[in-house]
């Protein structure tokens, strides 16, 4: 059978990396593969009466670190190469975060928006049951977390399926993350990945010879931000750009592209997106026809948020930015890559800059486990304990500090400030890891592929370790 060209894309940037590294062909072959996948087949009754033949699949490309972990999806074309393609991405994401996970995929072979809710919850209720059955989810094995066509509704289904059928079991909610927060789930997941783009873009930025280099000033601020797809990561990462002082000069939708040189307001285009039904004939700005003139759009950063293969050949050499942030999974074509390592263009990877939502997912895993939500022990402590600083600072100096000063200075950490600090934490830190990776390597190396370098000698360390059982 032939490899799919999604899966054969995957592994040929695997290849290109692992020539960057001195690794034993024959481990580099076992960080390639993917160790397990299956397939289910199983019916559901569908409202009408009638049976239904569903198929689906798991895949967990490496096990070198327990659970996997990665998305379950709903698309009617997904196919078990796909899910094993994105099962090795997860690994490589994992990787470069730092999550101490391996990668896992997921995949129902059904377009969501032809099933009633109650079909949905019968499909994904009976693939958590198979998965179950055969070992296949647990916190300590396989972790799903939502992926296309799928939302914390699911995995509230998962778990409550997952728990009625381990009594007992007290860690059953963190057999899967990005609940709702009434179900296990934790502050700070839904703006996560928008949250971490933000993170890497601030930290690359205020990199003086970097953007030296790219013909930039240090520092986001000022700095003209275009955006494609305004759903959970780029509105998050427009938000976020926007709050750290990006002018959001291009945005995008279904629809088409609105563009001002001046600036958008978010939270106003989002508002009357929602009273027209559309982002075009926004005030003061200039509609462009096409969902794709966004990527071509006059600006400093672009960030790609809606999905892949958006950037190609055959726009990449109009391509007027200068840092490009991969907020969607794949947005750029292999041969784009090319182009625009060649006009010198900074392509942040998707395997990075959108790792924020992986990386609160294992901030909730950590929280499930813990059964005690983030900052809950602490923060009254640590409030009490700033508020007699701040009162001896005030006698020692005889000055006394404003209510909002005092408040800023004492106040405790909460559960949202505490997943925010590790997630910036993650994202400054992973960020310097390739950055060394990638000086290590030279200029003619694309930061993705000193991401997965990064990523391929971390599974490598990791599997020399363990050795091999039996
Ligand atoms: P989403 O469905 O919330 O948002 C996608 C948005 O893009 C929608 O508003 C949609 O209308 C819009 N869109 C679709 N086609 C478009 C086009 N041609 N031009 C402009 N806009 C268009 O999905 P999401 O969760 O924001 O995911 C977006 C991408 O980010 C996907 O590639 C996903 O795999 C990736 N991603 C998401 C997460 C996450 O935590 N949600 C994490 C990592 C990667």
């Amino acid at each position: 059978m032939a490899t799919s060209a999604f899966l054969q894309q995957v592994n040929d940037i695997f290849d290109e990396a692992a020539r960057h590294t001195d690794h034993d062909a024959s481990l580099l072959a076992q960080i390639k593969a993917c160790n397990t996948i299956i397939q289910v087949s199983f019916p559901i009754r569908r409202d009408d009466g009638s049976l239904e033949v569903i198929r689906a699949w798991r895949a967990q490309h490496s096990q070198h670190k327990l659970p996997t972990k990665g998305g379950i999806r709903f698309a009617p074309d997904v196919h078990d190469e796909e899910v094993m393609a994105l099962a090795a991405l997860m690994s490589y994401k994992c990787a470069i975060v730092d999550v101490p996970f391996g990668g896992g995929k997921g995949g129902i072979q059904i377009d969501a928006k032809n099933y009633s809710v109650g079909e949905l919850e019968r499909i994904t209720r009976r693939f958590a049951f198979e998965l179950i059955r055969k070992n296949f989810i647990g916190p300590g094995l396989d972790v799903p977390a939502p992926d296309f066509g799928t939302s914390p509704r699911e995995m509230a289904w998962i778990a409550d399926t997952y728990a009625q059928l381990r009594p007992g079991d007290v860690d059953a909610l963190a057999c899967v993350t990005a609940k709702p927060l009434g179900q296990g789930g934790i502050r700070g997941r839904v703006q996560a990945t928008g949250r971490g783009l933000f993170y890497g873009v601030r930290e690359i930025c205020r990199d003086a010879p970097l953007m030296k280099s790219l013909g930039l000033t240090p520092g986001l601020a000022g700095k003209r931000v275009a955006v494609q797809g305004l759903g959970n990561v780029g509105y998050h990462a427009a938000k976020f750009m926007a709050e750290g002082g990006g002018i959001l000069v291009g945005l995008s939708e279904r629809e088409g592209t609105i563009v001002n040189p001046k600036g958008l307001d978010l939270e106003a285009v989002m508002a009357h997106r929602k009273a027209t039904g559309s982002l075009l004939d926004f005030p003061g700005a200039t509609n462009v026809p096409g969902a794709g003139a966004v990527i071509e759009a006059d600006c400093d950063i672009l960030a790609p948020c809606a999905l892949e293969l958006q950037v190609t050949g055959e726009n990449a050499p109009r391509i007027k930015a200068k840092i490009i942030a991969e907020g969607a999974n794949g947005p750029t074509t292999p041969e784009a890559d090319r182009i625009l390592h060649e006009k010198g263009v900074l392509v942040i990877p998707d395997i990075y800059i959108n790792a924020g939502g992986v990386t609160v997912s294992y901030f909730e895993w950590l929280k499930n486990l813990s059964h005690v939500r983030f900052g809950r022990m602490e923060k009254r402590f640590d409030e009490g304990a700033f508020s007699r600083l701040v009162g001896a600072i005030e006698k020692a100096t005889g000055k006394e500090f404003s209510e909002a000063e005092r408040h800023s200075l004492a106040a405790g950490a909460d559960e949202e400030d505490l997943v925010n600090s590790g997630l910036e934490e993650t994202m400054i830190t992973s960020w310097r890891q390739i950055k060394s990776v990638r000086e290590r390597l030279g200029n003619k190396v694309t930061y993705r592929i000193a991401a997965f370098v990064d990523a391929i000698d971390k599974i490598a360390a990791s599997y020399k370790e363990l050795g091999i059982f039996p």
